[in-house]
């Protein structure tokens, strides 16, 4: 075996300097470094006042899975049969809680055969539904209640959510039937200010009051935001010391229980994603070989990821980003483009490379097969720097 095919037969790498120096990829890589992932795991679970679910959807990769659990994480987010039959082979102890709030009756069927014991619901109609399915003993259902957006990157409440007065009505619904009742809301995505579940929080609160019922648990969802704009890394801990204080201001000694289920927060930073320069057509706009409809699905819907570092084809870092450049995928889709420019050196060429750094939710299952291009290949690393 040559010096080449060792170094490409090598299954975990330095990061992603090496793995450009040795693979010179033509197809977009995924780099995910496990112990950043677990690393973030363990603040989630030192720092937040409760119980730290993962929201599967963000990231489904069974490595990711993996290093969760061997990480501490004892709880999933679970959206679908699939995800709950993933959760039930790769962490059968761990808890599932179903928190999308509309099912099919064969998903209900499915979950309910699966053992699934939590689940969130936003409209009568989808109670009765589990009510006629769902034994009460032992099961827990959570009102998901929302609130005009506040401080989130999207606004997630336009989907899902029960108004404050008909989520207190179906608490007391839930409690009356012998249901284990608590209440869930979801915050909307990358929130970067405390005041977002700071709000929530005291909304659940006088919900409890409508509804004469203490919610046994509170879940205050995901949200929690990745590091996703040069030199602002976001602060985790601020928002679990608000999240705790809010609670325990809002609801006195006979609190409930919290519950959060981060997404983003968890996976993204894990993972940096490794671009190719296919041109610089002309001299000014930038094309890569990926793009909206491959691992950078996410950005014209909340917003660039300024964490890039290019490198030329040996490996070296190229200088300081400069000038804002357009950027566009490699389809011949004209929305395959990242939103207005993004700031890159003023050297770069092509044939470099653009590292996107925190790349690591909402990228590997939304990546597709358009126009022939998305064969991402996923690789290990020890480190992201
Ligand atoms: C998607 C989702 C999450 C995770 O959201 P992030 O913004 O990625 O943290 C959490 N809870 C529910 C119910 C979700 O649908």
């Amino acid at each position: 075996m040559g010096l080449t095919e060792g170094r490409l037969a090598k299954t975990v790498w330095d990061n992603p300097a090496e793995i450009i120096r040795a693979m010179q990829p033509e197809n977009p890589v995924m780099v995910f470094a496990p112990t950043v992932l677990q690393d973030r795991a363990r603040r989630f679970l030192a720092g937040f006042p409760g119980l730290v679910t993962y929201a599967v959807k963000s990231n489904p990769d069974e490595a990711v899975i993996q290093n969760l659990v061997a990480a501490g994480i004892r709880g999933f987010d679970v959206a679908s049969p699939f995800e709950i039959d993933l959760i039930g082979r790769l962490a059968p102890l761990a808890a599932r809680h179903y928190h999308n709030p509309v099912r099919s009756q064969a998903e209900i069927a499915h979950a309910v055969h699966a053992g699934i014991k939590a689940w969130s619901v936003d409209s009568r109609s989808e109670l009765d539904k589990l009510f006629a399915q769902v034994p009460p003993e032992g099961c827990e259902i959570s009102p998901r209640f929302k609130l005009p957006v506040a401080g989130a990157a999207y606004d997630f409440g336009s989907k899902f959510g029960a108004s404050p007065e008909l989520a207190a009505e179906l608490l007391r619904a839930v409690a009356d039937r012998g249901y284990v009742a608590s209440l869930t809301f979801h915050p909307g995505t990358q929130c970067v200010d405390p005041a977002a579940w700071e709000t929530y929080i005291r909304t659940a609160g006088d919900i409890a009051e409508l509804a004469g019922i203490r919610p046994t648990r509170l879940n205050v969802g995901g949200g929690f935001p990745s590091w996703r704009v040069h030199g602002v890394e976001p602060d985790l801990s601020a928002i679990f010391a608000r999240i705790g204080e809010t609670t325990t201001e809002v609801f006195g000694k006979d609190a409930p229980t919290l519950v959060c289920e981060p997404g983003r927060g968890m996976c993204a930073d894990a993972f940096s994603l490794i671009t190719r320069v296919k041109a610089v057509r002309d001299g000014t706009s930038v094309f890569l070989n990926d793009g909206v409809y491959g691992g950078l699905t996410e950005l014209p819907i909340i917003g660039n990821l300024d964490r890039i570092e290019v490198f030329r084809p040996d490996g070296t870092l190229r200088g300081e980003n400069g000038a804002g450049r357009v950027v566009f995928g490699p389809t011949c889709d004209s929305v395959d483009r990242l939103p207005g420019e993004l700031s890159l050196p003023e050297d770069i060429a092509e044939g470099d490379f653009a590292v996107f750094h925190g790349a690591g939710a909402y990228s590997v299952v939304t990546n597709t097969r358009f126009n022939g291009f998305g064969e991402m290949r996923h690789v290990t690393a020890m480190s992201l720097d």
